[in-house]
């Protein structure tokens, strides 16, 4: 399985949004990785975005600086947010992304036309609008942009794109979404313009290849990156021969990908993705993210304070396959305090304290299944919080076991069956638990380890009395 997310632009560093969309891939790939199967999990940065170039004259300082500190502020969420990816592409540096974009383009010749060009421009959504305000709710005024650019005959692969759509060939998740680019397609596609002036463009980005006074259009340029960042052999595992190519984005970027990306791909003779995952957005105390969220929406600082298990947790037990979360630290923490220092780790604790007190910390033969974790279906479909769910029904389960035969009451041969149950359930709460907490799954993997168990220990701190503002 071929897995990535989008690439962000780098003009600030990441935010809990960001997050989220980077966990959901995680899950993902550690999930299937598991189950044995091949996977490639790739993300990375859009280093040629006009909004990284506007960020850096704001700050005084050179375009490269600016998107190499950022750019590594994204990859660096590897470490804290414990990511898997097996790839991180930048599209200012990979050695091999700027010949690939000029094979695209030269690919897609037939379909490119210079036309002259008047609109409104938003740089916040490097995009052209008919009329303003931005739809998105950017504040800086469109710009009235006048030049000759490139043209792609989109509107040539309309009818590809709905059947495309349609047949399931690319499929689109949640429904509504599928629905909302069906609408798209079908109301009639224009032709987009993807080329602008170096001049506007200040230099940055890459050339049009025969036409130096033009750069990429971004969007265009980025998109790529799922293409470009395969080289060699790479490109036919995983481009060419995979079966399943599943790319997760927000809910502003989807026509991006579900319509521009696959009529790129068809006009270059290009093998298509297979999926499309859209989530929804975060808001952080009730607000949009953004610069003056601060710490509060930074996912490095909350890992900081509250540690990766409770930020991973809330990012997947919390937010709905549909429909924008507000994020507050008093939330993570109740989240963090219930399930996981309540629920689990009490849990873990008494199943080895019992074990100890009991049986002189020697296992016994495992016992009945407690009860079926049907993750497989819940990722199947992208929805995180039911696989969540479903892995912590077990949870709730063991703990209900725990009450319903009282251990501490039994006859040695009832312990030994109960206990010989309980450690069994926390053994397969390890394995299951690894995808979406791969830290905690460690720790319960090593409390539970062994014929003979090592000495009880607290597995979560609870979260109530910290903070990242104070
Ligand atoms: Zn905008």
């Amino acid at each position: 399985m071929y897995i990535t997310t989008t690439i962000p632009y780098v003009n600030a560093r990441p935010h809990l949004g960001h997050a989220l969309e980077l966990v959901q891939a995680d899950v993902l790939a550690r999930h299937h990785r598991r189950r044995g199967e091949p996977v490639r999990f790739q993300t990375g940065s859009d280093d040629n975005s006009l909004k990284n170039v506007l960020a850096a004259e704001a700050a005084g300082v050179p375009v490269r600086e600016l998107v190499d500190r950022n750019a590594a502020a994204f990859e660096g969420l590897r470490g804290p947010l414990d990511l898997s990816f097996d790839s991180f592409i930048r599209t200012s540096a990979h050695p091999g992304h700027r010949a690939g974009v000029e094979r695209i383009w030269e690919a897609t010749g037939h379909d490119l036309y210079q036309r002259h060009y008047e609109g409104l421009y938003c740089v916040g959504c490097e995009q052209f609008y008919p009329e303003g305000p931005c739809p998105d709710g950017h504040d800086a005024p469109l710009q009235r942009v006048s030049e000759q650019n490139w043209f792609f005959r989109l509107s040539r692969y309309q009818d590809a794109l709905s059947e495309l759509v349609r047949s399931g060939r690319l499929r689109i998740e949640p429904v509504a979404r599928r629905n909302e680019v069906l609408a798209f397609i079908e109301a009639g596609l224009d032709d987009i313009s993807v080329s602008r002036s170096a001049a506007r463009a200040r230099g940055w980005g890459i050339p049009v290849p025969g036409d130096p006074d033009q750069v990429v259009y971004v969007w265009w340029d980025a998109l790529a990156n799922y293409v470009t960042a395969l080289q060699g052999d790479d490109y036919d595992r995983w481009w060419v021969s995979e079966r399943r190519k599943v790319h997760l984005m927000g809910k502003g970027v989807i026509r991006f990908h579900a319509v521009y990306w696959p009529a790129m791909l068809l006009s270059a003779g290009e093998p298509l993705p297979t999926g499309i995952f859209v989530h929804d957005y975060l808001t952080v105390n009730g607000r949009k993210i953004s610069k003056s969220s601060g710490d509060a929406a930074d996912p490095v600082a909350l890992v900081d304070a509250y540690g990766v298990d409770a930020v991973r947790w809330w990012l997947l037990r919390e937010v709905p396959r549909v429909g924008d979360t507000d994020f507050t630290e008093e939330r993570l923490v109740a989240r963090a305090d219930e399930d996981l220092a309540n629920g689990l780790g009490n849990l873990v604790n008494r199943v080895v304290t019992m074990v100890h007190r009991f049986l002189d910390g020697h296992v016994p033969p495992a016992g009945e299944e407690l009860a079926e974790v049907p993750v497989d279906e819940a990722l199947a479909a992208f929805d995180f919080r039911r696989a969540a769910v479903a892995v912590w029904a077990l949870v709730e389960e063991a703990n209900r076991y725990v009450e319903r035969t009282r251990p501490w009451r039994q006859p040695r041969a009832g312990q030994e069956a109960a206990l010989g149950t309980l450690v069994h359930a926390c053994r397969t709460l390890a394995v299951q638990l690894e995808p979406f907490l791969p830290t905690a799954a460690a720790r319960v993997a090593a409390a539970v380890a062994g014929e003979r168990l090592p000495r009880p220990e607290p597995l979560f701190r609870r979260l109530a009395t910290t903070g990242v503002a104070g």
